[in-house]
């Protein structure tokens, strides 16, 4: 992978990025588990042709940043701990930033956005933590539970103070047991990636399935019902027919604006991009809204 510097940041930024491949051959990490397989397979194959920039690596520097100030080992804790164990001749691992071996207890730390606590988004850590726990279960160690400290770089006090949803601290910590039952869930989960994976591994890049819409973050095609005078969507509707049916039983101060969907990982977070012909066929970048007046969206409804 090639890392370029478009802002010319200083080299001691440069050396902090790690060009380090996720996945040696024939392994899966968990982390890379929670990606889509045309993503994961398209990024090990063409890894030296793809590149990224500095300045679009910051959140990661801190990321790392924050690991190392935060590593400590205790008699009963250890960091950066490596584990694995092989599934269906394929090795999955991970990587715990910190685990309890007395109490079970993994902990990861994390950098996030405010949002992502407000919306309780948090499928993905929680499929990491789990992976992580059935790989000590695996290998004889204790899993009780899974925490995640997480600092929000984008916290503001003020909104804090008026809203009783928002995280009221800069930090934010997730987490849940580990039970047997979900034991028993995630295993299913990383058979089922690791059998999607050895179906694809041999497939020309064209033949792979593309990520599915949770794995490449699609935000749907709405269509919002707006009223003149009025910053906000009154309603969003998911088909053109529901919005204009709603339409028809407003006044003429209402309208619809249509919200183009969009593929967010692929258009701007995902590294093998230019490999991938789901990317080049479906994803336009130049189309963002449409606006439809209250005359055509009667024409079109009658
Ligand atoms: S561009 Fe989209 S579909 Fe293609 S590999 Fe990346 S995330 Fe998956």
């Amino acid at each position: 992978m090639k890392i370029t510097n478009k802002l010319n940041l200083p080299f001691g930024m440069v050396k902090a990025i790690s060009t380090e491949r996720h996945n040696a051959d024939r392994c899966i990490s968990a982390t890379t588990l929670l990606q889509g397989m045309k993503q994961v397979i398209l990024t090990a194959r063409h890894w030296d042709g793809l590149s990224d920039d500095v300045s679009d690596r910051i959140w990661a520097i801190f990321g790392t940043t924050v690991h190392s100030l935060m590593e400590s080992e205790g008699e009963n804790d250890f960091t950066e701990q490596d584990i694995s164990f092989p599934v269906k001749g394929i090795t999955v691992t991970g990587r715990i930033d910190n685990y309890d071996m007395k109490n079970g207890v993994i902990c990861d730390y994390k950098t996030a956005s405010v949002w992502k606590v407000k919306f309780n988004d948090f499928e993905d850590w929680y499929k990491q933590g789990m992976i992580y726990a059935w790989l000590l279960v695996k290998n004889g160690f204790k899993a009780e539970k899974c925490r995640f400290i997480t600092l929000l770089k984008d916290h503001s006090k003020t909104d804090a103070s008026h809203d009783s949803s928002y995280p009221q601290q800069p930090v934010f910590v997730y987490e849940f047991d580990v039970t047997f039952d979900k034991l028993a869930e995630i295993e299913r989960f990383i058979f089922g990636k690791v059998e999607e994976y050895i179906q694809n591994a041999d497939k020309p890049d064209n033949d792979i399935p593309p990520c599915d819409w949770e794995e490449h973050w699609e935000k749907p095609t709405v269509y919002a019902i707006k009223k003149n005078g009025r910053k906000t969507a009154v309603k969003l509707l998911y088909t053109e027919e529901s919005a204009n049916e709603m339409l028809k039983t407003l006044n003429k101060d209402h309208y619809i604006e249509k919200r183009i969907g969009e593929s967010v990982k692929c258009k701007s977070y995902c590294l093998c991009r230019n490999f991938c012909n789901f990317y080049h066929e479906n994803v336009n970048p130049l189309e963002t809204t449409e606006v439809t007046n209250i005359e055509e969206s009667t024409e079109t409804a009658a």
